[in-house]
């Protein structure tokens, strides 16, 4: 079954502030609640479907992969290909894991602690094919927030330490009645930390985290493909009072080559040359994606539209060691501004051209005076 809209989900639009969205999804979860609807399959399934669509666009960054994206954003692969087996110990230092899990097990870990989590970042990553094809490493700056030095992420003026939560008692999480049921909430005091901050750092205010520009080196593996999302855990914005870190997400995306078209693994190019060597036959050197030279035999009778295929001259698989193909495409071209010793040739050639050269001329004529005749 095709997923809904998330907005429409939870009945709101797409400039829906952030209050707007959360008291949407409390009346939805509300009136779902399997504690309200016992045993009633479609309620659960709504209960369920509002948890998610508030999960993804409560979150600054999710909702913007979503509102980009959509439910793509969120499914393995997202359509892309290319990553399914990726993400072993080649990279283990800087990829941890795969955008894969996105929607999956960040969603079910939704609970204590985790309004105070970091936020994801997302950076988008511009390179070459050429880079897509040897792979590189480049070092990329972005603003994040990162655990306050001074009170060590703890909020607290050093040598205090913050007091239990006296609204929820340290739990971290209040009971209330509505009607005749119970709902669990995250405290609204402390956003579930349990804790009060009653003698806050002077660096960060008690936040536990400041905002700062930080560098990284990334590692880009050969043969990434327009669109890969690469997931780098650990690396987002720094968690307020014991929450996690954030993860960053960098977005690869692929500059258009003048020359090469890819197509997954594959190259393709159109090659052009003259009638006289498509007659004739030649043999012509054409560029690879590796910045060197492979040449190709052009055999007498060449048609336009030919292909010829390179194999392992295309793009390598990711992590695979083994590399796609390259198309290349003759082209026949039709000569322009003949000058007068060319017209002559060509006038010549058309004289005695035979219907042997031409089977494609003399067999549509043959069909034609038939179609005629009936
Ligand atoms: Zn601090
Ligand atoms: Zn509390």
């Amino acid at each position: 079954m095709a997923k809904r809209d998330y907005y429409d989900v939870l009945g709101v639009s797409k400039n829906a502030t952030p209050e707007e969205l959360k008291s949407a999804y409390r009346k939805l979860a509300v009136k779902y609640h399997p504690d309200k609807n016992p045993d009633d399959k479609v309620a659960e399934d709504k209960f369920k479907e509002a948890g998610e669509a508030y999960g993804i666009l409560s979150n600054k960054s999710k909702k913007e992969n979503y509102d980009n994206f959509g439910h793509a954003a969120f499914e393995n692969g997202g359509g892309q290909g290319g990553f399914g087996g990726f993400g072993g110990a080649d990279f283990s230092d800087i990829f941890e894991d795969f955008f894969g899990d996105f929607g999956g097990s960040r969603r079910s870990s939704r609970g204590r602690n985790s309004n105070n989590r970091g936020s994801d970042l997302r950076y988008d990553l511009s390179i070459s094919l050429e880079d897509a094809y040897s792979g590189k490493k480049q070092n990329i700056q972005f603003s994040t927030s990162e655990k306050c030095g001074t009170c060590k992420g703890n909020g607290s003026k050093p040598g205090f330490n913050p007091d239990r939560c006296s609204y929820c008692n340290g739990n971290g999480r209040v009971r209330t009645n509505q009607g005749f049921f119970t709902v669990q909430q995250t405290c609204p005091q402390c956003a579930g930390s349990g804790e009060e901050i009653t003698n806050p750092c002077s660096d960060c205010s008690g936040r536990g985290n400041k905002q700062t520009s930080k560098k990284i080196s990334v590692t880009i593996p050969k043969g990434v493909d327009d669109g890969t999302r690469i997931r780098l855990a650990g690396k987002g914005e720094a968690g307020t009072r014991g929450g996690g870190t954030g993860d960053l997400y960098l977005f690869i995306n692929i500059k258009s080559h003048e020359l090469f078209k890819r197509s997954d693994v594959n190259l393709f190019f159109e090659f052009p040359i003259s009638i006289a060597d498509a007659a004739l036959g030649t043999t012509i050197e054409i560029p690879t994606i590796d910045g060197k030279k492979a040449k190709i035999k052009i055999p007498d009778g060449t048609q336009d539209g030919k292909q010829f295929r390179l194999k392992g001259k295309g793009m390598p698989f990711m992590r695979r060691g083994d590399y796609g193909d390259l198309y290349v495409q003759v082209k026949t071209e039709v000569p322009i501004y003949l000058n007068k010793e060319q017209k002559e040739l060509l006038e010549k050639f058309r004289e005695i051209e035979n219907e042997k050269s031409n089977p494609s001329i003399k067999k549509f004529f043959q069909k034609a005076k038939s179609f005629w005749k009936n």
